[in-house]
Order: C-alpha cells, then structure tokens, then sequence
C-alpha cells in the first residue's frame, strides 16, 4: 500500500500533543501520565501556549499535513482545550487531526463536540473485547463498553477510527484472543494498531514480572497469536501495511506513516518527542519543570541527539522497513558497503526480499523483525 504522500513542493509535517491525563495508571504502562485533575489542566494550556508561541515560527512555509493528540488519555481535556489547540494551528482542511481516548469516557454528545472542534480520526484504547484478559491489565472498561464507545464514535460522524489491540498477556489463551478477533466483525473500524505486551521498566506489571512472566504464552503460541491475528484481520479487509499497523483502503495513519518515514515532527507538551532537521529531542518529562523551563523562557528540552553517518541512515532503513511495501534503496545511495552484505546475509537467511534497487520483509522477516533490525542498527 502506497503510504499518502503531499502533493506539494512545500515540506510536509506532522505535529505531536501529549496530553498526559489518565483516570488511572495501567500496571503494564511507560508513558509519562498525570491524574485527571483541573489545576493540572490548567497549568498544561498555559504551557502549552508559551511552546505553542515559542516553536510556531518554525512552521513557516510547511505543510502540516497530520496533528497528532496523544498520551495519557487526550479525551479528558476536554473539546474546549482541544479546540484552542486546533485553532493556534489552523491546519490545512485536508489535516489529518488523531485523538486517543479510552472507552469508558465516550459519550456521544462529547465525541459530536470533538468532531465539531475539527478531530477526524479517533483512535481508541480498546485492547482487548475479552472481560478477563482486560481484567488482567487492571483496564476501567469491559468489551462492551468498547464496542459501544467504537458505535458511539461512528455515530457522531467519524468514520476514520482506529482501535489498538494487545496480545501476549498474563493468562490469555489462543481461545480468548480468538474471541476478541471474532467479536471485530461489524464493528465499524478502520485501523487496528497491534501490540505484544512487553514488560517495561518502572510498571508494576515489571515489578511483579517473576510472577506474571511464566503466564505469559509460550513464543509459540505468542506466534500462533499473530499468525490468526493477521489471517482473521485481512479477511475483514484490514490488510496489514506496516508491522503493527492495519488498514482498510485509504485509511492508512498519516501521522504513523511519517514516523516510518523520516517526516519532520515537532512534539508539544511534557515528555514529548520531536524530530526536525535531523535531530531528535524531547521535552522533560515533568509538567512542573516542563512548565517552569516555559515560564522562564527557556527551552523545556532536556535531552537531544543527532546521530551522525552512517548511523543516522541505518536507523532510517530499519525504521522503513517496517512498511510492508519496503525500501527503495535508490533513497539510499550513501549505504556503507558493510550494510549491503548485512541486507545479502539477511536475504540468504530469508528474511529479506531483495533487489538491486528495492528491500522487503519477506513473510518470514515479518515475524523476526526485531532481529532484522538489530542486525542492520
Ligand atoms: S490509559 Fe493508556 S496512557 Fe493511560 S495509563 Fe493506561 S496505557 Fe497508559
């Protein structure tokens, strides 16, 4: 699937919101994340204002083609936050503009509001539409407060929405994820991002992985998992275009598509990432120090990097290798010679489909990518 792509000579990119606001905090998640309250709010806008005022000059002469709002639980800031956020923007009419939210929140008169603000894609944290898997990430929602809160989106006039889903959880059986995937059919869904759950470090879920780890799936039934996950999504029409990501035509993430392929992004708010000119930094990820740093007029970056050749090229390739359609390696004329015998080696294991001019997964590549990467990083 050809990834969409601005007509224009102007540059295209793609802005990031974290908005870090959750009812509570997931045992499995590594995100920066606040409880929902008002003076945090509050004090977010503000902040945002000052980056917002600080960092759009930058924009001149781009395209914003994709605004991002993530987190946290971006849902909970409520439209009239989001709609301020959009009106500083003022994106293209053709702006793909995401908002995360979580099940439990939804209801039909906010998300109508929302859709009013300007958000035309929703992506939701459904995870799972087994009651005991989500009972096993301590979740605030059950199925069918999922499967209502997907309706409640339609309903309000978003067709582009997208649902995350997670498999390799303590307890989860091939039975139960089969039910979660057949309980998809007719759900009016565009997207589905696909995640194993891993154990990060400073979760709970990592804190108690001596116990939780030996109920996890074996690697075989893990790869059992993603084997019916593909086979059933395809033959709902959601065809799989990058390693995690899924769609039905047309309805490709603008948004995730830049990261895979080196689009510029700015990020806002605390603990966000951005990538420009190069160089890839992040804000502090601390709302007081973030908004401190703003207030004082400095800049609430606290860690940067540039990787230089060939560096900065292996990344790149590894990255875009995540796109099912691959690499055009013409894109690529500086690759070390090093690097063209590590893509022969990869291709003689059959990980790699590989011309003179092009790179690809090959299927068997599509299950070891991790190991497709390290071997190019
Ligand atoms: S809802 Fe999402 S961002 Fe919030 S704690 Fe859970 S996983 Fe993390």
């Amino acid at each position: 699937m050809k990834i969409p792509t601005s007509g224009s000579l102007i540059q295209p990119v793609s802005l990031y919101f974290h908005i870090p606001f959750c009812t509570r905090k997931c045992p499995y998640c590594h995100f920066y994340v606040l409880p929902d309250e008002e003076r945090f709010k509050t004090q977010l806008l503000s902040a945002l204002d000052l980056e917002w005022k600080k960092q759009s000059p930058l924009l001149a002469n781009k395209e914003i083609v994709s605004l991002y709002f993530g987190g946290g639980t971006p849902f909970l800031f409520g439209p009239a936050a989001i709609q301020k956020i959009i009106d500083w923007v003022s994106p293209p009419p053709s702006c793909e503009i995401t908002l995360e939210a979580n099940p439990e929140n939804v209801t039909l008169e906010l998300m109508q509001a929302y859709q009013k603000a300007g958000v035309n894609r929703v992506s939701i944290g459904v995870q799972s539409l087994d009651d005991s898997s989500l009972n096993t990430l301590n979740r605030t929602h059950n199925a069918e407060t999922a499967i209502r809160a997907i309706e409640l989106t339609h309903q309000a006039g978003i067709d582009n929405i997208s649902i995350d889903l997670m498999y390799d959880l303590p307890s989860q059986t091939l039975e139960s994820w089969e039910r979660t995937l057949a309980r998809l059919e007719n759900l009016p869904i565009a997207h589905l991002s696909l995640y194993n759950l891993t154990f990060e470090p400073h979760t709970v879920f990592f804190k108690h992985r001596k116990r939780l780890l030996p109920q996890v799936p074996t690697p075989e039934t893990s790869l059992q998992m993603l084997k019916t996950a593909v086979a059933r999504l395809e033959a709902l029409g959601l065809n799989r275009y990058e390693i995690s990501a899924f769609t039905k035509p047309g309805f490709a993430s603008r948004h995730n598509s830049g990261y895979w392929t080196a689009r510029p992004f700015l990020g806002f708010g605390p603990s966000a990432f951005s990538y420009w000119e190069g160089r890839r930094f992040q804000n502090a990820a601390n709302l007081s120090s973030y908004a401190k740093a703003l207030a004082e007029n400095r800049s609430p970056v606290d860690f940067s990097e540039t990787l230089a050749y060939p560096d900065n090229l292996h990344e790149l390739l590894a990255v875009r290798l995540r796109l099912l359609e691959g690499v055009n390696l013409s894109q690529f004329p500086n690759l070390p010679p090093a690097t063209h015998a590590t893509l022969r080696t990869l291709a003689t294991q059959g990980w790699l489909e590989l011309t003179n001019t092009h790179a690809k997964l090959s299927q068997e590549g599509l299950l070891f990518y991790d190991s497709v990467a390290t071997a190019i990083i």
